[in-house]
This record gives structure tokens, C-alpha cells and sequence, in this order.
């Protein structure tokens, strides 16, 4: 498919950030087309938390609900497909799919979101989701109180076992392996819980339930739920490939507005933010999407004068 007619944006990404961005897009009058292959970092998840007005909705359902409601514009539209490549510069993009649609686009809003390395724990992958989760914010309340197991390391450790401790104080703290803690900091932490330093040999479960934790040393550490770091990387190579400045942390760099570093590219969403959270996510595509807008205008109202 060849589009004859030059979209305003381009939103590569469908989940809370990219819709968000849609829905502010296609209020603006602007055309717009989402492209998505639908592959959510927290689709393992049955129930999402914490977004205002949706507190445990189904990821699916909040996706569906949001398209029905953008669907509503008539001058946004869907494809559900990959973004292999952006070519082109600020007003002149091209973005080729997958399955061989060419776009002509004035603008990009990138909205692909972070997804997890595979998950080198035996018995974790089948808890992921269900009783093993990365973030208390959003899975904490349903674990309250409740016996935990802390996969973490290193200086992040260090802030993890204070914030844990919110929702319940009977939680150990494995490693996995031997950490880079100082002896002082091991002292801290060993004041006011169980901390294990020994490789994790498999984790055993029962329909998705944790049971214990099995470690290398032989020590079994009964629990109901796991919080752990996740190893991510950004969902698409896009935003590298086409230039855009990549901070330390895997994030894409933008401002306050979600302007990257390339003319024309703005960026909203897990990828372009620390604070991993849907509604966090849909506020910055929202952003993201008025600066698009009022850049679009803006050069409209240029042109307009130019001919004056
Ligand atoms: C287990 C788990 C539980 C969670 N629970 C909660 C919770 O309870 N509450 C909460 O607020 N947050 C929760 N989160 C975090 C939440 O999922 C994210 O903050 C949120 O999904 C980020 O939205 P996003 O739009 O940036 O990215 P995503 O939702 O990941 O969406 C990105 C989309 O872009 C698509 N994509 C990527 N590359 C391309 C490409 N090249 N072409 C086309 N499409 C592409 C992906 O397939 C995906 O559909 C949880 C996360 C995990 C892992």
C-alpha cells in the first residue's frame, strides 16, 4: 500500500502513549495513522493498576476501549503492522511496514515502549504476570502483606528494600549471584531482613503461583510473590537508527515537550521516560502530541503568510 495523500503524523506504537497521542491528534484535525503490532510490555499481565478511572482493567480492554473512542475522529486511522524504517527529514518522512505499506509523513511521534530481555531465571517466565511483577506501584496492594522474595542488586537494591517495605515486612532479598554491595550496606540490610547472596537455581510454581525459590546452595525460600528487576530494552530500534540521541539508561533523550533530538521525531511513553506507568505513559503522548500539533500549525500559518 502507497498512501497518496501526506499523513500530518505518523504514531509508531499503539499502546497508553501512542493512543493518547492519537486521541489528542485526531481531536486537532489532524491525519493521523497508528501503526502497531500490537505487542504491549504488559500483556503478560491480567489486570492493570493505578490508572485513574480504569483501576484493574484488562490491558486489552483499555486498548479497546481507547480505539473505540479514537475511532470516533474520522481522521485517524490503524495498521496493525511492524515500522521497519524511517527515512527522510522534518516534513518528509517515509516510513516502510513490514508488510509493505509506504508512508509519507510530515511528522513521527515514536511510541514503542520498552519490552524485557528474555528472562534467564528457570521458573520465572511462568510466574511473570501472575505472581512475579517488577513494579509496586502497579502490582504492590494485591501482594500486600503477603511473604516476598526481592530479586536485586547493587544501588538499586538499596532504594528496593525501603520501598518494598510499604506494602509488606515479610520479604527476603535474593542477588542472584554476588553483589557489588559495600560491607555496610550488606549490614543494613541484613538488620532487617534475609539476604541471599547464592545464584537462584529455579523458581517452583503452581498455576502461576510462586511457591519457593530454590537457590544454588540448596536453601528454599517459601514465598507467595517475587518483585525483580527487569533487564529492558526499547521496544524498536527505530529511534537509534534514525538518530535519535539515546541517554545512558536505554530511554530516548527528548525535552519536556517530548521533542527528540532529530527535527520533525517526538517521542512519548516507557521509551522516552523513567517512571514505567500507563498513565504517566498517556500524559507524556498527550504532551508529545499538542507540541506536534502546535508545531503543524505553526508551519501552516507560515506558509500561509508566505503567500499573502
Ligand atoms: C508485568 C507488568 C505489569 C504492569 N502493570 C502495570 C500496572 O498495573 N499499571 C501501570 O500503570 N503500568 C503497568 N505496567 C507498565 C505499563 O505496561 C507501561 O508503562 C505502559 O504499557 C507503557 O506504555 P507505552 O505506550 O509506552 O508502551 P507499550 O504499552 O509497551 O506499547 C508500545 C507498543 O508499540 C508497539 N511497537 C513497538 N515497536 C513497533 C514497531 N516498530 N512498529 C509498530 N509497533 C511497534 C508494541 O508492539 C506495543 O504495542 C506494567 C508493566 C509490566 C511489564
Amino acid at each position: 500500500m502507497r498512501n497518496s495523500k501526506k499523513i500530518d503524523v505518523v504514531i509508531v506504537g499503539g499502546g497508553p502513549a501512542g493512543l493518547s497521542a492519537a486521541l489528542v491528534l485526531g481531536r486537532a484535525r489532524k491525519n493521523v495513522i497508528v501503526i502497531d503490532e500490537g505487542r504491549p510490555r504488559n500483556a503478560v499481565t491480567g489486570e492493570a493498576h493505578g490508572f485513574l478511572t480504569r483501576d484493574g482493567v484488562s490491558p486489552g480492554e483499555f486498548r479497546r476501549v481507547a480505539k473505540e473512542q479514537i475511532e470516533a475522529y474520522p481522521s485517524v486511522s490503524f495498521l496493525a503492522d511492524t515500522a521497519v524504517s524511517i527515512t527522510g527529514s522534518d516534513g518528509h518522512f517515509q516510513i516502510a511496514t513490514a508488510q509493505g505499506s509506504s508512508i509519507e509523513s510530515k511528522k513521527v511521534l515514536l511510541a514503542v515502549g520498552m519490552k524485557d530481555r528474555p528472562l534467564d531465571i528457570p521458573g520465572l517466565a511462568e510466574v511473570y504476570g501472575e505472581s512475579a511483577f517488577v513494579c509496586p506501584y502497579c502490582d504492590g496492594w494485591e501482594l500486600r502483606d503477603q511473604p516476598l522474595v526481592i530479586i536485586n542488586k547493587g544501588a538499586e537494591l538499596m532504594h528496593f528494600a525501603p520501598l518494598i517495605s510499604g506494602w509488606t515486612d515479610r520479604f527476603t532479598i535474593c542477588t542472584n549471584g554476588p553483589d557489588e554491595l559495600s560491607d555496610t550496606e550488606r549490614e543494613v540490610l541484613r538488620r532487617k531482613v534475609q539476604l541471599y547472596e547464592s545464584p537462584i537455581h529455579h523458581i517452583d510454581s503452581e498455576d502461576g503461583i510462586v511457591r519457593e525459590v530454590v537457590l544454588e546452595d540448596g536453601t528454599v525460600i517459601p514465598c507467595r510473590g517475587i518483585f525483580f528487576k527487569p533487564d529492558l530494552v526499547m521496544g524498536s530500534a527505530l529511534p537509534r537508527d534514525i538518530g535519535c540521541e539515546i541517554a545512558e539508561t536505554g530511554n530516548v533523550v527528548v525535552d519536556i515537550l517530548g521533542k527528540t533530538s532529530v527535527p520533525g521525531v517526538y517521542s512519548a511513553g516507557d521509551m522516552a521516560s523513567r517512571v514505567y506507568q500507563s498513565i504517566v505513559a498517556a500524559s507524556n503522548g498527550s504532551v508529545a502530541a499538542a507540541a506536534v500539533n502546535n508545531e503543524l500549525n505553526a508551519e501552516a500559518w507560515g506558509e500561509m503568510n508566505e503567500h499573502i
